[in-house]
């Protein structure tokens, strides 16, 4: 834990692994104090804390199921205790099953629209009434959105859903200087990419983009550094597509 109130402070959610962790890592080189925000993976997102701790950094890791609205409380509330208030939320803990619209469950529709969709508004809702004023929304969407593929169908419609709220809370935040964004990565080497998949799937997502190779966390964290930072200021309410040019 550390009481200083001096550095911005940024929530990551889903910061334990993969592109989350890749962003907490980046944010807190930038000078952030870093919140880790994870659901389960506590063992991961405490590992994530002392190497940023170690590197002269200044993080926490918080507990919090972002489909559930009282625990986003609790994370902020939490952030505020310890690291004071929040300049910069990114909302990156999501979840990705590929299967045909036809043959999905109720409880995996209900559970990837709680976690995508629900978290994201759970955590816009509160940022809304206790971010900084002059800070940095960053939601999450995905390239497949630009792509319609098939068993892509509920994960895409989760990513319409959270690129709706981009544009339309950057205008309910008028006068707050507040910017609201999102990025849409296109195949990044993570679990989330890579579990279910054959080597040979792989290999045809990785020579889909013209620069033929997955992208990296470190290049959606170079994204997401820029769009919470003060050279993105004039960018606001947009989408804005990492993948490599796929599309
Ligand atoms: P990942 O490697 O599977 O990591 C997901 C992270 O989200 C983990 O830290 C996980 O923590 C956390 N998480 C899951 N459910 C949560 C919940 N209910 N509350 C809080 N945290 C939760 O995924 P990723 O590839 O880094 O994806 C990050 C974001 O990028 C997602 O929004 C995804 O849709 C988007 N995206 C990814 C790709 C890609 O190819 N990888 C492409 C486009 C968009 P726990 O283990 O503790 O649950």
């Amino acid at each position: 834990m550390n009481t200083t109130h001096n550095a911005r402070v940024a929530i990551v959610t889903g910061a334990s692994r993969g592109i989350g962790a890749a962003i907490a890592q980046r944010l807190a080189k930038d000078g952030f104090a870093v919140v880790v925000n994870y659901a389960s993976s506590s063992k991961e997102a405490d590992a994530l804390v002392t190497e940023l701790t170690a590197a002269g950094g200044n993080a926490i890791a918080v507990k919090a199921d972002v489909s559930k609205a009282d625990e986003v409380r609790h994370l902020f509330e939490t952030t505020e205790q310890q690291l004071g208030k929040v300049d910069v939320l990114i909302n990156n803990a999501g979840v990705l099953k590929t299967v045909p619209l036809a043959d999905t469950s109720d409880a995996l529709y209900d559970q990837t629209f709680d976690i995508n969709v629900r978290g994201t508004f759970n955590t816009l809702r509160e940022a809304a009434t206790r971010m900084n004023d002059g800070g940095r929304i960053v939601n999450f969407s995905s390239t497949v959105l630009a792509l319609n593929m098939p068993g892509y169908a509920i994960y895409t419609a989760t990513k319409a859903a959270v690129e709706s709220f981009t544009h339309i809370f950057a205008k309910e935040l008028r006068g707050r200087n507040i910017t609201v964004n999102a990025v849409a990565p296109g195949p990044i080497a993570t679990a989330l990419f890579l579990e279910g998949k054959t080597d040979e799937q792989i290999e045809t997502f990785s020579k889909m983009p013209p620069l033929q190779r997955l992208g990296q966390p470190d290049d959606i964290a170079a994204v997401v550094s820029f769009l919470a930072g003060t050279d993105s200021g004039w960018v606001n309410g947009q989408v804005l597509r990492a993948n490599g040019g796929l599309a």
